[in-house]
């Protein structure tokens, strides 16, 4: 299984529009980060969790053609904004993409695209196939998902494990039997907003007592801001197996 990071941003990015900080001005590669969004490849399936609003751009640089569905996370316009450019993959496999949500980020998603789901049905629109996510393992082809309930201040959002890797963003609080769920891992890709506490993410410091606790192998921190300072410093303060994610890494994970 191939894990790319294709944004390892919050939901602003790095640099942030307009903001003079020296993180945003910085010129190394790693200080910028697009939308948060992996793409997981088998030799079956490729996969993208959420699609923001950088999609577009971080599937052709990627060279994606063939995309075999979108897991999204939750509702948040850094999650699912890009989805109106999955028109080219309809267009590309003469089919509808395949989006697995759970119920209510549904609801957002018809209310968003109203245009998609219209009785009139405009020449060209994207063509979505939705698939309701619930809190139980399930298969994508050949590919078991699991789920993971956390919570995003009070919105519940979902993580996902794949064998042992799990991408688990925009959380701050994870139950008991949820944590049991990231037990075993080689890889855990968990959200780190920045090192002051916030409402609704993680900051780093929670992030690493996650990571104390279920012990993956590595584990990669993701949905930064510009906030948690240049990428080559903050990994230097990092844990052993600890790493800031960064955008175009790329892991292999059995
Ligand atoms: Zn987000
Ligand atoms: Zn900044
Ligand atoms: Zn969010």
């Amino acid at each position: 299984m191939k894990l790319t990071f294709l944004g390892t941003g919050t939901s602003q990015g790095v640099p942030v529009v307009a903001c003079q900080c020296p993180v945003c001005l910085s010129e190394s590669p790693k200080d910028k980060r697009l939308r948060a969004s992996v793409m997981i490849e088998t030799e079956s399936l490729c996969l993208v969790v959420d699609a923001g609003p950088d999609f577009r751009q971080q599937m052709l640089m990627h060279k994606v053609r063939h995309l075999n569905g979108i897991l999204l996370t939750h509702e948040h316009t850094d999650h699912i904004f890009g989805l109106d450019d999955i028109r080219a993959f309809n267009w590309v496999q003469k089919q509808p993409t395949d989006i697995y949500a759970e119920e209510r980020v549904q609801v957002a998603i018809r209310r968003v695209f109203d245009y998609v789901f219209a009785h009139y049905q405009y020449p060209g629109i994207p063509q979505m196939h939705l698939h309701l996510l619930e809190n139980k393992s399930f298969m994508i082809g050949d590919l078991e998902v699991q789920p993971i309930r956390g919570f995003h201040y009070k919105l519940p959002v979902f993580g996902f494990r794949f064998g042992k890797l799990a991408y688990v963003t925009d959380v701050n609080r994870l139950d008991h039997e949820e944590i049991d769920k990231l037990r075993g891992l080689d890889v855990l890709v968990l959200n780190a907003l920045r090192k002051d506490e916030h409402i609704s993410h993680y900051n780093l410091q929670q992030a690493l007592e996650v990571i104390a606790e279920v012990k993956p192998g590595k584990a990669y921190l993701t949905h930064l801001s510009h906030q948690m300072g240049f990428h080559n410093e903050v990994q230097e303060e990092l844990p052993e197996n600890v790493y800031l994610a960064y955008d175009g890494l790329q892991l292999m994970v059995d």
